[in-house]
């Protein structure tokens, strides 16, 4: 089938599927072509769609895998390695709209969200109780939820917490055929079974769509330091970093740049410790 052919019958079957969730406007079908990562050779997908019900999101897959449409899936587009690229003759499927965050339970330091959640939107929210969700890509301003799963993003926070794996307790996921699966449990605890949670993260849409996220909340720090410290070569600032460790002093994460006026090297370690009297840290 020609490419208006084909376009024609998408639109046509699509806009039956999910009115008003359909754009073929060739702005959208542009600026919903690439993520961050650079382009080698762009395709403009047939179609955009923005489901608002995991309802929706199953009738798009199942609807993409009886018609053989490749679908990409995409959350902010904020991914730098073209995992959102469209592809010839694909739909984009965008969970931007899916962003309500379902429950927050402080007790069990646990909430529940859909996939369009952005990252700096649940911190706001469980900030109120005290809690945050460690996981904190530089691009958590923007970047979703479910991107965040997707792609198993760290941040620097990862250090101490762990990256997204280790804040995902359970999964709602719609596969290729249209069918919902749940993965995990609500509960720290969880071991019984196979453990598909971890496998679907960091997966990037090749084995299903999240639609659905548990997530592990941690504790806001009382308060946080941050310490600059000057080595004079890269060898010395190791030793620094090492020293660090060894005192089991709970970091964020070490960074380190080369300054080359003058040269030598600089540290910089960022912690939730309190610093407990003549500078020792906790
Ligand atoms: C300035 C900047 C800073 C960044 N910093 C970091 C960083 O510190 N650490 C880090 O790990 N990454 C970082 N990234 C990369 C990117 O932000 C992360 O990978 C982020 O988690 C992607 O989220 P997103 O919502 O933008 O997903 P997208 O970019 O839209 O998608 C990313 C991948 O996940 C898939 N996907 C998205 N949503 C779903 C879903 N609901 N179900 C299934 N698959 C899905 C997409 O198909 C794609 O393969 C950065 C990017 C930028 C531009």
């Amino acid at each position: 089938m020609s490419r208006q052919g084909m376009t024609g019958s998408v639109a046509d079957e699509l806009v039956r599927l999910l009115p008003g969730r359909v754009s073929m406007a060739e702005a959208d079908l542009l600026s919903y072509s690439q993520d961050q990562g650079p382009v080698t050779d762009r395709a403009l997908p047939l179609a955009v769609v923005w489901p608002e019900t995991i309802q929706e999101v199953q009738a798009v897959l199942k609807w993409a895998s009886g018609s053989m449409v490749p679908v990409v899936c995409r959350g902010a587009g904020s991914g730098v390695s073209g995992g959102a690229h469209a592809t010839l003759g694909c739909i984009v499927l965008s969970l931007e709209r899916m962003n309500a965050i379902l429950a927050i339970r402080p007790e069990d330091e646990v909430a529940v969200v859909e996939p369009g959640v952005i990252n700096a939107d649940l911190n706001s929210a469980v900030a109120a109780h005290g809690l945050m969700f460690a996981p904190d890509p530089a691009s958590y301003r923007w970047s979703t939820i479910g991107g965040n799963v997707a792609t198993n993003a760290g941040g620097l926070r990862c250090a101490k917490y762990g990256v997204t794996r280790d804040s995902v307790l359970a999964l709602d996921v719609v596969l290729a055929d249209g069918t919902l699966i749940h993965t995990g449990h609500s509960t720290f605890k969880g071991v019984a079974g196979y453990d598909l949670t971890a496998l679907l993260i960091g997966s990037e849409g090749t084995l299903g769509i999240v639609v659905g996220i548990t997530v592990r909340l941690r504790y806001l720090p009382e308060s946080v330091n941050t310490i600059a410290a000057f080595f004079p070569d890269v060898r010395s600032a190791a030793a620094g970093v090492l020293a660090v460790a060894r005192a089991r002093v709970h970091r964020h994460l070490t960074s380190r740049q080369h300054l080359h006026h003058p040269p030598r090297t600089h540290t910089r370690l960022t912690g939730s410790s309190r610093f407990v009297g003549n500078g020792v840290l906790r």
